[in-house]
């Protein structure tokens, strides 16, 4: 992590996403609904001083996902993307 950011690329969210998702979706490519610009997850902003985690887009920093544990619930807020697009070619299986 360079020492003069304040956030991790979309890659340090794997772990908890893969509690939601049976693909990794670090690899898939999302598009902003803000901006519009379609970037793999990978590449998003990602925020960890907060309750869960924030993603946030790397072109405008408009909010992607939100991801919060509370108590025994997840909460996974995607409005922030418009879609997300799976290259199911090169899925792996994540407990492998
Ligand atoms: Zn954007």
């Amino acid at each position: 992590m360079n020492a003069s950011l304040n956030y991790l690329d979309g890659n340090a969210a794997a772990g908890e996403l893969s509690r939601v998702f049976a693909v990794d979706i670090t690899s898939a490519e999302g598009q902003c609904a803000n901006c519009g610009a379609k970037r793999r997850f990978a590449e998003a902003h990602l925020y960890l001083q907060c309750p869960g985690l924030v993603a946030r887009c790397p072109v405008c920093g408009h909010m992607l996902l939100r991801l919060a544990n509370i108590q025994e619930r997840v909460f996974l807020d995607l409005c922030g993307m418009t879609r997300l697009t799976f290259d199911t070619t090169k899925q792996s299986n994540a407990t492998s």
